[in-house]
């Protein structure tokens, strides 16, 4: 049996592997499907702090990990598919195994939100994407279209300048979501064309992306807008349904905790964006990692000491 299971692999996860693996907890560390998460998909992260230049997801997901790995933390590649938290040791199942712990951190953070229009499903990974990082270098001499307007699509429209030869920004308001930093850049580039107010009604093609319908959420007009990639950032959805209801969730799916981490179930403790009404920031992220494997630290000592009351003093 584990003393303590981390469900993640992004900033939290890792950071709570760091904290745990200096406690000599020897965490096991699940990373999920993607390892790094949402943080491992950012083209650039400019606002963690120790990194002045800027860093890549990619590169600062491997430092992270050397870092927890260095303190202990097992890693292993699998993705959890449901827990049993209603009897202790808890139970883990993930697709190769089954495991039991003390306690749980669970950092699954979120997944891409669809657009749900169709053609979305049918022309995902043949035009349509959630990851500019991944896929940009395939829209050299291009056109695509970047749907939303929060700090991902801003960001990622920018990344995509590099590649494509025009890129449009399709956002349902007048006003951007993402932070200031972002909009004054994007507004400068010449390679970047907003279209306001509109709405992507269905995304065309046959085999690969031609274009998008669009609609004016004012007028109704219709319009159609030709392209070659059509990359969607429209928010995130909480990766909690291998959760079973059965911790506390608010009404967006988020895990309900306080602000020392713990769940609606003694032993489980969330961090990172998985949690309700969090700043969503790698820096946040890392912050719960550290409080939830010191609160997990402090609950499997009390475990043990009820376990062994002579040696409690
Ligand atoms: P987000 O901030 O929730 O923004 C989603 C965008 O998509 C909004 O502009 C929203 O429009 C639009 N949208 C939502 N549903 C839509 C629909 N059905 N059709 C058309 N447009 C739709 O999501 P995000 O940009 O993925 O960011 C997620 C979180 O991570 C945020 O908290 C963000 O601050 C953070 N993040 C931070 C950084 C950074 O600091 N560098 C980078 C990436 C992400 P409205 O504006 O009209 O609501």
């Amino acid at each position: 049996m584990e003393k303590l299971i981390i469900i993640g692999s992004g900033p939290a996860g890792w950071t709570a592997g760091i904290y745990a693996g200096r406690a000599l907890l020897a965490p096991l560390l699940i990373t999920g499907r993607a390892p790094g998460g949402q943080m491992a998909l950012a083209s650039e992260i400019e606002n963690y702090p120790g990194f002045p230049q800027g860093i890549s997801g990619q590169e600062l997901n491997q430092l992270m990990q050397q870092q927890a790995e260095r303190f202990g933390t097992k890693v292993q590649m699998d993705e959890v598919t449901a827990v049993e938290l209603s009897s202790h040791p808890f139970k883990v199942t993930a697709y190769g195994d089954e495991y039991e712990a003390q306690a749980l951190i669970i950092a699954t953070g979120t997944y891409p939100r669809k657009l749900g229009v169709p053609g979305e499903a049918e022309l995902t990974g043949r035009g349509v994407s959630y990851c500019a990082t991944c896929d940009g270098f395939f829209y050299q001499d291009r056109k695509v279209i970047v749907v939303g307007g929060g700090d991902s699509a801003i960001e990622e429209a920018i990344f995509l300048t590099r590649f494509a030869t025009q890129v449009y920004v399709v956002h349902r308001r007048n006003r951007l979501r993402a932070e200031k930093v972002f909009q004054e850049r994007a507004f400068r580039n010449e390679k970047i064309d907003f279209i306001w107010g509109t709405v992507v009604t269905e995304i065309m093609g046959d085999g690969k992306v031609t274009g998008v319908r669009l609609k004016n959420v004012k007028t109704d007009e219709e319009s159609t807008l030709e392209a070659d990639g059509v990359f969607i950032y429209v928010g995130t959805t909480p990766n909690t349904g291998f959760l079973g209801g059965q911790l506390e969730l608010d009404d967006r799916g988020n895990i309900v905790t306080n602000r020392q981490c713990h769940t609606s179930v003694p032993g489980v403790f969330a961090a990172g964006d998985v949690r309700e009404r969090v700043l969503k920031q790698i820096a946040t992220a890392v912050g719960s990692g550290a409080m939830a494997a010191m609160e997990a630290e402090k609950f499997i000592a009390e475990l043990e000491d009820r376990a062994y009351p002579e040696r409690t003093g």
